[in-house]
């Protein structure tokens, strides 16, 4: 059984997680054009058969890597980027470019990594919101999230949006106690950023009545018995037994 406890809008209490209904980022953007019965069954936890990642394993390696190239409060220590071999030779020099691409922007800047968990429960809505919000960091001057991109199109600005940033804010509350949160986001290949600084405190209430409200309406409309074969059906867990494929 999962138990944490919490620290946002002053709810210290542990709670039993287990059977939150899970929330994610393209939940709160797309449910609207969601197939009903895609979105009833990831509401319901069930698993289904895991898609792959392909397009994000570069920047999940790069991810992962910059974790670990930050445990003391220092600039990043080149030598955890490990190129990963299993990784195919395009993806691999890639993977090299976004490297050098992250030591230019943030190579001479001293940052520790934060441990977040990968979710954050509402209790009181009961849900779990759950999705990666980048690489998360305690600075000299308080706690940044770095979102790292590889290879993704547009100014650095548009590569997150009011949803991402009200998701940031309720994943940050937990942990930035307080402290100015700096979230930056950056184009690792053409070094494209951009940088918001946000009060989480201030901000939070409004994101959390923002999510209340939607996860409210994507209840509403999740059906199982409702498929509708479409765009959702790539990368979708639940092909197997939906009969719009039948
Ligand atoms: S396979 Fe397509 S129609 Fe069936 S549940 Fe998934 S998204 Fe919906």
């Amino acid at each position: 059984m999962n138990v944490v406890t919490l620290s946002y809008a002053h709810r210290m209490t542990p709670v039993a997680t287990d059977d939150f209904v899970k929330i994610t980022p393209r939940h709160l953007r797309q449910a609207d054009e969601m197939c009903r019965r895609r979105l009833a069954l990831e509401l319901d936890n069930q698993r289904g058969n895991p898609p792959g990642n392909a397009r994000f394993e570069v920047s999940n390696r790069i991810s992962a890597d910059a974790r670990l190239a930050h445990t003391e409060l220092a600039p990043p220590e080149a030598r955890a980027f490990v190129l990963p071999t299993e990784l195919l030779a395009e993806q691999q020099r890639v993977y090299a470019a976004a490297v050098a691409g992250y030591l230019t922007l943030f190579g001479s800047t001293s940052a520790r990594a934060v441990d977040t968990s990968f979710e954050t429960p509402l209790p009181e809505l009961e849900v779990r919101l759950v999705g990666d919000i980048g690489v998360a960091l305690e600075t000299d001057d308080g706690v940044e999230v770095r979102v790292l991109r590889v290879g993704d199109r547009g100014h650095a600005r548009s590569l997150l949006d009011d949803i991402d940033l009200r998701f940031i804010t309720l994943r940050a509350a937990p942990w930035s106690h307080g402290r100015p949160l700096r979230l930056v986001v950056a184009e690792l290949l053409n070094l494209d950023h951009a940088t918001f600084d946000i009060d989480v405190d201030e901000r939070a209430p409004a994101a959390y009545e923002w999510v209340a409200e939607r996860v409210a309406f994507i209840r509403s409309i999740a059906d199982s018995d409702a498929p509708r074969a479409g765009h959702d059906c790539l990368g979708c867990r639940f092909v197997n037994g939906c009969r719009a494929h039948g």
